[in-house]
């Protein structure tokens, strides 16, 4: 069966802002943010904000209320529901954004940092990878999560089903890690100008997988659209089965790397 899997960020690459900042900002807490930033881990300082957010008065529904209201490209919609499609902040934000744009069922997989709100009304972030039991060890990535190993898992349950191609999407420096584990036939789509762009083009020689760099929501669905039509015909000329899958799931940045833009 010859199928296709689209990866994709979340922060920056499906909504067009940091979640993690959006929601900060918004509430008025950026101050207090950049104040704790150099003194703890992204994961610790976002469940830190919460907290001080909590007590300032601000409820769950006050965050969800931001999260409604996220800028994203008028395109970006459109194509993942097309494409039937992954991201990079918590779970609660995640799931909020995509549950209000309507796209959440499109998702097979969300891979992120858990959260859950607490018996107090509060949101509570802990790291996806519980780096003081069990560090994942990969030098590239923050302690808190390696992108690598969830494309790992994600090949080696691929590789299960039959030949299947990944084309990954993103734009922070978590998301190289990854794209050095795509292969021949895998796409990387890097978002221009951002940080993972900037090490690709810096290392071309490490990556096997083709790149197609990618601006806005537009252009985005463009080459997305482009490239879906080019492997459908490749993969009939091969007579390989056309059984076209399209799988999508957001995968989570690593918090703790974030580049401010
Ligand atoms: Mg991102
Ligand atoms: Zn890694």
């Amino acid at each position: 069966m010859a199928g296709t899997t689209i990866v994709f960020d979340f922060d920056k690459t499906i909504i067009d802002v940091d979640s993690d900042n959006w929601v900060v900002d918004e509430l008025g807490a950026t101050d207090l943010f950049n104040e704790l930033l150099p003194t703890m881990p992204w994961n610790s300082l976002m469940d830190r904000m919460m907290n001080e957010l909590h007590a300032q008065g601000k409820t769950i529904e006050d965050v969800k209320e931001v999260l409604r209201r996220v800028p994203i490209h008028p395109r970006i919609v459109p194509t993942i529901k097309t494409l039937h499609a992954l991201g990079d902040a918590n779970l609660f934000f995640i799931e909020t954004i995509i549950d209000h744009l309507g796209i959440k069922d499109c998702f097979s997989e969300i891979n992120t940092n858990p959260s859950y709100v607490d018996e107090e009304g509060k949101l509570r972030i802990s790291p996806f990878v519980d780096f003081e039991s069990s560090p994942h060890g990969c030098t590239l990535c923050p302690p808190n999560m390696c992108k690598g190993m969830i494309i790992d898992r994600i090949q080696a349950s691929l590789a299960k089903e039959g030949r299947q191609r990944i084309i990954y999407l993103g734009d922070g420096i978590g998301d190289f890690c990854p794209s050095l584990k795509l292969r021949d036939e895998d796409f990387m789509m890097p978002r221009k100008d951002f940080p993972v762009w900037g090490l690709i083009c810096g290392n071309r020689a490490l990556l096997r997988a083709e790149i197609l760099e990618w601006i806005d929501g537009e252009d985005m669905e463009k080459i997305v659209m482009k490239l879906i039509e080019k492997i459908k015909i490749q993969d009939s000329v091969q007579l390989l089965p056309v059984d076209f899958k399209i799988e999508a799931m957001p995968i989570a940045l690593p918090q703790s790397v974030k580049v401010q833009q």
